[in-house]
């Protein structure tokens, strides 16, 4: 049996500094059209309007850190996104029994990663959504971590089937860029006509496997031992999302200029490649790994 979608969420400014979100949720709340579709139900929400108002990725806390189960439930975490996060979670969830489907949550990254489909479930609805963009948008890359829905602490993880975060760049913070705009706006229309074909039964002719990447951790910038960074991200690793790091390549460069290698014997891929939200915690790039998605559906 299929499993039908009713609610949809559509979010925008999870981080406040990252506009497209912002103006797309603005966008539609004055054309519900664009995002209306017969066989369910969509709903807009500006997550983070104090960080927006101040064009800061988040007031006290990284908003799209604070959806796990327990963190849900500790009433001492008390700050501006924590509470924020308690609020969605009454509004859009509860994590342990959604009233919304689907989220779907919009990003920007100022890295160089173009259009990047996240998603954390292993429900073959939602990977057949990255795929079925994917389709539709060959210059995508799929960003897969799948997880269990009540750890995950993203924000699409309050939805029952947790979502699709969709996260454009390169993009500076606090900037519009119409490209940017433009391809999250049909990114998000695609997700919608996907959800209305699925619950139409409609075919959706996707393929049983298609490549992604899996994130396998974080990389810091080099410190000193007052934890001042004394290194950035290589010229010839800036701007290369997605491409292979191997054995050897430079990683860092140091303020004199001295180069640092990946000294890891596995080849790997980057992505966030000098993001500038990660640099409140002295993070330079993430690793990723290439894998290849399998899409279980007798449905489709
Ligand atoms: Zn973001």
């Amino acid at each position: 049996m299929i499993d039908s979608i009713k609610d949809v969420a559509i979010t925008g400014g999870t981080h406040g500094n990252e506009l497209t979100g912002v103006h797309l949720v603005k966008h539609w709340l004055s054309h519900p059209a664009e995002v209306q579709r017969d066989s369910f139900s969509t709903e807009l929400h500006l997550t983070n309007p104090k960080a927006n108002k101040e064009v800061r990725r988040y007031i006290d806390q990284d908003l799209n850190r604070q959806f796990n189960i327990e963190d849900l439930k500790n009433p001492e975490l008390q700050g501006y996104e924590q509470q924020r996060a308690k609020s969605l979670d009454a509004l859009l969830g509860p994590k342990e029994n959604p009233r919304i489907d689907f989220i779907i949550d919009m990003h920007t990254t100022t890295a160089n990663m173009g259009m990047s489909l996240i998603f954390n479930s292993s429900d073959p609805l939602v990977i057949g959504m990255a795929f079925y963009i994917k389709q539709k948008m060959p210059h995508a890359t799929l960003f897969y971590n799948p997880s269990d829905r009540l750890e995950d602490n993203f924000l699409t993880s309050i939805g029952r089937l947790n979502g699709l975060l969709i996260e454009v760049g390169p993009i500076a913070q606090g900037l519009l860029n119409y490209q940017v705009y433009f391809d999250t706006h049909t990114a998000v229309m695609h997700a919608l006509d996907y959800l209305q074909q699925r619950n139409k039964g409609l075919p959706l002719n996707l393929p049983a496997q298609m490549e992604g990447y899996q994130f396998t951790k974080k990389i810091p910038l080099p410190e000193n031992t007052e934890g001042e960074i004394t290194a950035m991200v290589h010229p010839n690793l800036q701007d290369k999302d997605y491409h292979a790091i191997k054995p050897g390549d430079p990683l860092f460069i140091t303020m004199a200029g001295e180069t640092i290698v990946y000294e890891g014997e596995q080849m790997v891929y980057g992505a966030f490649i000098n993001e500038a939200a990660y640099y409140d915690q002295n993070i330079g790039l993430s690793f990723m790994e290439k894998i290849n998605i399998t899409l279980q559906d007798s449905n489709l």
